[in-house]
C-alpha cells in the first residue's frame, strides 16, 4: 500500500500528500481519536477510487508537538526582530524552552535588520545565542538579506515557525518562496480568548522539498509538562556547568555551591538568560504548589 505525508488533518479527514498528488482520506476506525493523525505524519494509505483513500497507519513519529499539533517536526523556527517590535527576550527564550522539551532543533531568525543599526548583527545578546548553541540568522524580508541562507536552513525539513506577531514570520516565507502565504503562529494569548481562528496545522510545500507548518495554535506557552529538574536543561548553556554543581537537585538559586551561579557571576552565562530562568523556575513552582522561591 502507498504511503505519503499528511498535510492537515481535521474533524477525522485528512489530506494526505503522495508523489506530489493531495488526497483526501478518511481514518481508519482505530486512528480517529483525537491526536491519533497530526500534520506531518508519515501514514500508510489505502487507495479508494475516485482520488480517495482510507489511512490504515500511521508510522512511528519521530518527533511530537502538542502546542501546536504536528508530529515529526524537525525544528522550529523562531522569528523575532531587531525594532518594531524589539526584541522580547523573555518571550524568545519561552519559546525556546518549550522547543528544547519538545526535543526539538532550533534555528534563530532576527528580522528587519533593515530597520537596525549598523553592526546589529553581532549585538552580545546575539552572540549569547549563538555561544548557546543555536545557529541564529540575521535577516530582512524588506532588502531580501539572509533569505538565501533562511532558504537553506528551511530545506527538505519540515519546520515550525513560531514568534512574536508583527516580527515578520510571514514576510519572511513569502521572500523564502513567493506565494507562500503563512496565517502565522501567532503568540498573543490576550487576542486568543473568544476568537473564532481556525486551530487546524497545514504543511506548505517548499519548491527544493521541505515543509513549513502553518501553525496557529502556538500561541498559549504555558510550560505545562515541564518539571523543576529538567528546565536548567532545557537551557543548553547551563547544561555545560551542572556538573559543578554541589547538589545533583540544585536548581541554581540559592544553594550553595551552584555552578551555573558561577558561571553567571563570571560571565560564562548571560544574567537575562538566568534571570529567564528563575522566572520560569517560579512558575513552574507555583504549578507545583511548592513556592519556595
Ligand atoms: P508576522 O506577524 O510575524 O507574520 O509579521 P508580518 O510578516 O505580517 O510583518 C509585520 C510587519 O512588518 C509588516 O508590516 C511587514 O511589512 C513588516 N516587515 C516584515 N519583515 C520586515 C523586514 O525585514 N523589514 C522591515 N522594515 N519590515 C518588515
Ligand atoms: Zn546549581
Amino acid at each position: 500500500m502507498p504511503e505519503g505525508l499528511v498535510i492537515k488533518a481535521y474533524g477525522g479527514f485528512c489530506f494526505v500528500w503522495m508523489e506530489g498528488k493531495v488526497e483526501k482520506c478518511t481514518l481508519r476506525g482505530k486512528l480517529r481519536t483525537r491526536g491519533r493523525v497530526l500534520a506531518g505524519d508519515e501514514v500508510v494509505v489505502r487507495s479508494l477510487s475516485g482520488g480517495r483513500g482510507v489511512v490504515e497507519e500511521v508510522k512511528p513519529r519521530r518527533s511530537e508537538m502538542v502546542r501546536p499539533p504536528v508530529a515529526n517536526a524537525d525544528q522550529a523556527l523562531v522569528v523575532v526582530s531587531f525594532r518594531e517590535p524589539s526584541p522580547a527576550l523573555n518571550l524568545l527564550d519561552r519559546i525556546l524552552v518549550h522547543c528544547e522539551a519538545a526535543g526539538i532543533r532550533i534555528v534563530i531568525c532576527v528580522n528587519k535588520l533593515d530597520l537596525a543599526a549598523p553592526g546589529a548583527e553581532n549585538e552580545a545578546w546575539i552572540e549569547t545565542y549563538r555561544d548557546a548553541g543555536y545557529p541564529t540568522l540575521v535577516t530582512s524580508a524588506v532588502t531580501g538579506e539572509g533569505v538565501a541562507a533562511l532558504r537553506e536552513a528551511l530545506a527538505r525539513r519540515i519546520t515550525v515557525v513560531a514568534g512574536p506577531s508583527g516580527s515578520g514570520k510571514s514576510s519572511l516565507i513569502n521572500a523564502v518562496q513567493p506565494g507562500l502565504n503563512l496565517r502565522t503562529g501567532e503568540i498573543s494569548p490576550k487576542l486568543q480568548r473568544g476568537r473564532h481562528v481556525t486551530r487546524h496545522v497545514e504543511l506548505l510545500a517548499l519548491e527544493g522539498g521541505g515543509w513549513v507548518a502553518d501553525a496557529p495554535g502556538f500561541s498559549v506557552l504555558r510550560l505545562e509538562g515541564i518539571d523543576r529538574a529538567e528546565l536548567a536543561g532545557l537551557f543548553p548553556e547551563f547544561g555545560r556547568h551542572t556538573d559543578g554543581c554541589r547538589f545533583a537537585d540544585c536548581v541554581h538559586y540559592r544553594e550553595p555551591d551552584c555552578a551555573v551561579r558561577r558561571a553567571v557571576a563570571g560571565g560564562a552565562v548571560a544574567r537575562f538568560r538566568y534571570a529567564h530562568y528563575l522566572g520560569f523556575l517560579r512558575e513552574i513552582l507555583a504549578r507545583e504548589g511548592k513556592n519556595k522561591l
